[in-house]
């Protein structure tokens, strides 16, 4: 279970809701740069299942900005996903809890400092 008081669960979740609006609109932007037709339907985002495919989809696209903004998106999804079961601010990889400072710095940090370091190093070797 998640040592985060549920004022401070409230408050990173608050974060990550006021975050996702200018994604959007900075992949909104990005889109309509490279004037990519039938994005802005998809960006309106009705369904929760439309926006996470509309990510996916962005991610596909040869625009690094874009590209920023949909994984980060992605991330707020994932985070608010592990936040509905319970797995929100536990490390992945050791299962610790991830101190409160580093979730309001990263709201939707998967591992703590220690695990994201390794996890990069071995990323940077491949
Ligand atoms: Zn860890």
């Amino acid at each position: 279970m998640t040592s985060l008081a549920s004022s401070q669960r409230e408050h990173l979740a608050k974060m990550m809701d006021e975050r996702e609006p200018v994604l959007r609109e900075e992949i909104r932007a990005g889109l309509r740069r490279m004037r990519v037709e039938g994005y802005d339907e998809l960006l309106s985002g009705t369904s929760d299942a439309g926006d996470e495919s509309l990510a996916s989809l962005v991610t596909d696209i040869n625009n690094a900005d874009a590209k920023r903004d949909a994984v980060e998106l992605q991330d707020i999804f994932a985070a608010r996903a592990r936040m509905a079961d319970g797995t929100y601010g536990i490390c992945i990889d050791c299962d610790v809890a991830i101190p409160y400072e580093r979730l309001e710095a990263y709201p939707t940090a998967k591992r703590c400092l220690a695990c994201q370091q390794v996890h990069e190093a071995k990323r940077a070797q491949r």
